[in-house]
C-alpha cells in the first residue's frame, strides 16, 4: 500500500488552468493523498472539485509559498507541484526562489510542468490509480 503523502499544489496564475486540469487527470490517485496548496490555487482546483479535501495556506505572494517552504523543512509535505508562470515577473520572486532551495535541501520530487507532472504519477510515486471504465468514470 502507498504512503500516503503531502503534496504541495501552487500554480501562478496563468498557470492555474494548467494544474487544475492536470488535478482533474489525477484526481484518483491524487485524493488519496493530503493535498496543500496556496490559497487562490486551492480556491480554483475547490471549484472543480468540491468534494476533494484540499488545506489551503496564505496566498503565494502574502507568504503561502514560504509557508509551503517550512511544511517542506519540517517534514509535513514530501513532494511539490508547482506550475510557475516563466513569462511573468512575480513580486514574490524571493519566495519562491526560497522555495525552490528548500526543495533541493530536502531533495523532495517536484515537477514545475504537466509533463513533468505527469512523470511522477507515472513513476508509480502516489501509487497506481485505476483505470478509467470506458464510460470516463472509475471502474468500482
Ligand atoms: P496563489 O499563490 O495560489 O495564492 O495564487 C501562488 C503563487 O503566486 O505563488
Amino acid at each position: 500500500m502507498t504512503k500516503r503523502l503531502g503534496i504541495g499544489l501552487i500554480a501562478h496564475d496563468r498557470k492555474k488552468p494548467d494544474l487544475a486540469a492536470w488535478v482533474t487527470r489525477n484526481i484518483e490517485v491524487l485524493s488519496t493523498h493530503r493535498l496543500v496548496a496556496t490559497a487562490t490555487t486551492g480556491s480554483v482546483l475547490k471549484q472543480s472539485h468540491p468534494d476533494v479535501a484540499v488545506e489551503v495556506v496564505k496566498s503565494g505572494p502574502l507568504g503561502g509559498d514560504q509557508q509551503i517552504g517550512a511544511m517542506i523543512a519540517e517534514g509535513k509535505l514530501d513532494v511539490l507541484i508547482f506550475f510557475p508562470d516563466p513569462l511573468a515577473a512575480m513580486p514574490h520572486d524571493v519566495d519562491v526562489k526560497a522555495l525552490l532551495r528548500l526543495v533541493l535541501v530536502y531533495d523532495i520530487p517536484a515537477a514545475f510542468s504537466s509533463k513533468t507532472a505527469d512523470a511522477l504519477v507515472t513513476s508509480g510515486l502516489f501509487g497506481e490509480a485505476r483505470e478509467p471504465s470506458p464510460s470516463g468514470r472509475p471502474s468500482a
